[in-house]
């Protein structure tokens, strides 16, 4: 697979688009001014402890007070008020919410992932094989024994299988240092403060894809010269660096980003069959309805919901990514009866996420025929990082109908008599109602009815006028 990384700067951001054979699967935003960033790890201190909330709040030095949700405290070391705990970022900060933290810091490697805190060791279930998870387990823990006086627990990534037994002892006690060289430096600096910084979205791709892209392009010469440094010291790979310098067409116009990113925004997904998908995300989850066509090419009903299905699901696991939708995801897939077909459905899926590089768990249909899945969420989706909420329906995504604004606003004038003459403003939007209602009222010669754009739609302002 030819995998190529492009990525583009503005004043505000970087937007980190990656392709796989020629088509974008991934984009990933980074906001130059946002400090709080994933992985930060910091020495804070208890503010308060909320067992109704289960949940600490920690200063950890920044603006707003951070998050600790309880459930993690196993692995902090004191949670009363006024102690200091080392704590890691694992969400950032976004508008309303402080960042989210957890006492069980992870330190990602080429190949492992360090978790000083855990005793365990475990390996990436994305190695399938179960005698080769096994043996490769068994061979590390024996191969990194002598390095591990303290007992840290450890992941190890499904890049370990490909690595040498010097390349993975390199990188455990590489990340060993790392994680001494933290606490060292939490015993001489002040509470809070900054212990060690996740410095750039870059490099996590670059670790979470080993290194693994024939070519980045950049506008951003300075980034291009960070990369290779990086590249040099921990992959013995060969990636083609290119600039794109100053033309006439922007990185960004030349490569349709504009177009991917309304891709992102859109809920609707189009199949080739006809079909389309419905993705929607609300608080608690993400819900994806599958459609089909309304042409069927194939001979039964079940036929052709199996077909669509199968194109829904390929195209469901590329939005995975593409959108970065993280948490419970509940997709409405067409019915089927057979069991079979449902069965074939599922594998097929597993086959295809795959290539995602966060942990997917596709779990079995409910009883009410909607299949389940869960997918490891890092950060917000793209959606709640690209977008704001609605300044005209608040984030309902609905307004009040016409008969409904005109209802309230019938009502409001009636509580109002007697009167000689009122003035009401209204959203341009709402003022053919609003025009229609006074003269159905016979009000026309005692009501104003001001156009003002300012008002909001849903709304509407009376003033009596002596
Ligand atoms: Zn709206």
């Amino acid at each position: 697979m030819d995998r190529e990384l492009i990525i583009i700067s503005s004043k505000d951001l970087y937007l980190y688009v990656i392709y796989e054979d020629g088509e974008p699967v991934e984009l990933r935003v980074e906001y130059r001014e946002l400090l709080k960033q994933s992985g930060n790890i910091y020495k804070g201190k208890v503010k308060r402890v909320i067992p109704a909330m289960n949940a600490a709040f920690v200063d950890i030095g920044e603006d707003r007070e951070a998050f600790l949700p309880l459930k993690d405290i196993k692995n902090c070391h004191e949670i009363k008020p006024n102690e200091t705990v080392i704590v890691q970022v694992k969400r950032a900060a976004i508008s309303s919410k402080g960042a989210k933290l957890s006492c069980k810091i992870t330190l990602p490697g080429k190949y492992l992932v360090l978790i000083p805190s855990d005793p365990y060791i475990t390996i990436s279930t994305k190695i399938e094989d179960k005698e080769q998870r096994e043996r490769l387990k068994e061979h590390i823990r024996w191969l990194l024994e002598p390095f591990n006086e303290n007992g840290y627990g450890y992941i190890i990534r499904t890049s370990a299988v490909e690595a040498t037994d010097e390349a993975i002892i390199e990188d455990f006690l590489s990340l060993k240092h790392q994680w001494e060289t933290i606490l060292k430096s939490s015993k001489k600096k002040r509470t809070p403060s900054l212990l060690y910084e996740e410095s750039s979205k870059i490099y996590s791709i670059l670790r979470d894809y080993a290194g693994n892209f024939s070519r980045i392009i950049s506008d951003d010469i300075k980034k291009l010269k960070e990369i290779k440094e990086y590249v040099s010291k921990n992959f013995n790979r060969q990636i083609k660096l290119e600039p794109y310098r100053k033309r006439k067409v922007s990185l960004y116009s030349y490569y349709e980003v504009d177009r991917l990113i309304n891709k992102i925004l859109n809920p609707y997904v189009w199949l080739k069959s006809g079909g389309y998908l419905v993705i929607e995300e609300t608080e608690a989850l993400v819900s994806i309805d599958v459609n089909s066509g309304s042409h069927c090419r194939h001979k039964t009903l079940e036929e052709t919901a199996y077909h669509t299905n199968i194109e829904a699901m390929k195209e469901i696991a590329k939005h995975l990514r593409l959108r970065d939708l993280g948490g419970i995801v509940i997709i409405d897939f067409i019915d089927m009866k057979d069991e079979e077909k449902k069965k074939a459905l599922i594998e097929q899926f597993k086959q295809e996420v795959k290539k995602d590089k966060r942990p997917v768990k596709i779990k079995s249909f409910t009883s009410l025929g909607l299949l389940e899945l869960t997918r490891k969420k890092i950060e917000d989706s793209l959606i709640k990082q690209l977008t704001d909420i609605c300044i005209t329906c608040q984030g309902n995504g609905f307004i009040k109908s016409r008969y409904l604004f005109s209802f309230e606003l019938e009502k409001k004038i009636s509580e109002l008599k007697p009167f000689v003459k009122l003035s009401i403003k209204v959203h341009p939007y709402m003022y053919k109602t609003a025009k229609e209602l006074i003269r159905q009222l016979k009000l026309t010669s005692s009501v104003d009815i001001i156009s003002d754009i300012t008002q909001q739609i849903n709304k509407f302002s009376i003033e009596r006028v002596e």
